[in-house]
């Protein structure tokens, strides 16, 4: 029995934009992964843990808790080849210093019948700008083409301009303060950054309205004609689509991990638009 659903995020719609039939799996019936998602997976799995783990050091540094005392916890190789990147970036570094930094905060905004929501890894404000930074341990550093249409690129940049205005003492902020930026742990001389305009920022909530209408009005959700799209999903069994896995280096890039369920609602800052 499907459940009714209520929010959007930038996961369930690029699920939706890739093919209709994993985001019904995924977000109406709430099905568990039938399939081992890639081989090997047992390293692909310690990989994703990793990756958690990396963010959770990140979050500690920008709170305040000193770089020694976060560094111990850097425990295997990946981790530790992760954070010595991290550490000395100059870039980085910096955005310590800046009075209005944000981590794990959750914004949302309605978007037609339903509630859009994402989680940022770090806000950082100049006083001027708005830096989204997004934290990726990626094996594979994925072409910025590839990024840039990605809908949580779109949706976090609109989501920011649609809900930050408390972050800019009440004054909405303009797409043009607005920059992303993703991080890349194994590649920390090449991040990918965006900026921001109007027109993209008005084709972005458009198409964000046109999207949650069209998943509102939908009473069928076929399978992706892009068989490609199958060799990376963990629900291939239900669709016979395949029973081996892709490579594990192109599932990361293709699935991530859904953290709404840790939202925390106390923390979602909303303005209506
Ligand atoms: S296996 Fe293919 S058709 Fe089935 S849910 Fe996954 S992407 Fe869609």
């Amino acid at each position: 029995m499907p459940i009714e659903l209520t929010t959007l995020s930038q996961s369930s719609l690029q699920d939706y934009n890739d093919c209709p039939r994993r985001f019904e799996l995924r977000y109406l019936q709430h099905l568990a992964y039938p399939a081992i998602e890639t081989e090997p997976a047992l390293e692909n799995e310690k990989h994703q843990r990793e990756g958690e783990h990396f963010h959770r050091l990140v979050q500690q540094y920008f709170i305040g808790i000193p770089a020694e005392q976060v560094s111990k916890q850097a425990n295997t190789d990946n981790l530790q080849r992760w954070w010595g990147h991290f550490i000395i970036s100059k870039d980085l570094a910096v955005l310590r210093d800046l009075p209005g930094l944000k981590t794990e905060m959750t914004l949302s905004a309605p978007l037609g019948a339903y509630r859009l929501i994402a989680k940022y890894d770090l806000i950082a404000s100049d006083g001027g700008k708005f830096f989204i930074y997004d934290w990726k341990t990626y094996r594979k550093r994925p072409k910025s083409e590839w990024l840039a249409i990605r809908w949580q690129t779109r949706v976090y940049r609109a989501l920011l301009v649609q809900a930050g205005a408390h972050l800019n003492g009440g004054i909405p902020i303009q797409p043009e303060q607005v920059e992303m930026v993703y991080w890349f742990s194994e590649f920390p001389n090449d991040p990918a950054r965006f900026t921001y305009q109007s027109d993209q920022f008005k084709r972005d909530r458009d198409a964000l309205l046109r999207f949650a209408e069209d998943i509102k009005s939908a009473s069928n959700y076929p399978k992706t004609d892009d068989t490609t799209k199958c060799l990376y999903c963990p629900y291939r069994s239900y669709c016979n689509r395949g029973a081996r896995a892709g490579d594990a280096l192109d599932t990361e890039l293709e699935s991530e991990a859904e953290e709404l369920f840790d939202l925390n609602f106390e923390q979602i800052g909303e303005i209506e638009f």
